[in-house]
């Protein structure tokens, strides 16, 4: 298959082509196609499977032609929740090279650094937001985040967000989510506990499996 036999947008095809893309890897062709479609998404995946541009693409296009209808400041419809700071620059540059041609804008926060720049970041206006659980927490209690028009939630990496002990985080975070919302979570591994986790975020999900 290739990604112009999907429903995409030519800003995102042209950026696809642009990275040496043509053919979608497994879970995008399987992840895309619902999730364009706003259903929730339960993703068994590893990293190296291409499960970032899996979520990232059809967020980007999603939030793109809402934008289109909303004039205003922006606010942050979407956010990525991961473990480390190195999935989330990561996924910071996915986010940067698929919308290169896209009028949405993200930022990356992460703790062990300042957060001067990014408190400033935040305050010049995104649509999207990357994020791991510990500064998150700490940006929203400073008042400077507010989850309140979050439309799409997305959790990576879930059993490593267990195991890293995140888990009273992330259901902080959860819980501030607007109820009406998309949203899909990614593991590598489905134990107990990730399910039982997935299960609570999760509305009638399509599964994917890789
Ligand atoms: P991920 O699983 O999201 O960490 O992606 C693994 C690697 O595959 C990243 O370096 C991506 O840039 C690359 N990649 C993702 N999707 C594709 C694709 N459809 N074709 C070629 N490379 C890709």
């Amino acid at each position: 298959m290739l990604f112009s036999e999907l429903p995409l947008i030519s800003p995102i095809l042209t950026a696809l082509s642009e990275e040496g893309y043509t053919n979608p890897t497994p879970i995008q062709e399987q992840a895309i196609p619902p999730l364009l479609s706003r259903r929730d998404l339960l993703g068994c995946a590893q990293t190296g499977t291409g499960k970032t541009a899996a979520f990232a693409i059809p967020i980007l296009q999603l939030l793109h032609e809402d934008r289109k209808q909303q004039q205003g400041p922006r606010r942050i419809r979407a956010l990525i929740l991961t473990p480390t700071r190195e999935l989330a620059i990561q996924i910071g540059e996915s986010f940067a090279a698929y919308g290169r041609h896209l009028n949405v804008r993200h930022t990356v926060i992460f703790g062990g650094v300042s957060q001067h720049a990014q408190v400033n970041a935040l305050k010049s206006g995104i649509d999207v937001l990357i994020a791991t659980p510990g500064r998150l927490l700490d940006l929203m209690n400073q008042g400077f985040i507010s989850l309140r028009n979050i439309d799409l939630f997305v959790l990576d990496e879930a059993d490593r967000m267990l195991d890293m002990g995140f888990i009273h985080d992330v259901k902080k975070v959860i819980v501030k989510l607007p109820t009406q919302r998309q949203s899909l979570f990614f593991s590598a591994t489905m134990p107990p506990d990730v399910a039982k986790l997935a299960d609570s975020i999760l509305n009638k999900p399509v599964k994917v499996e890789v």
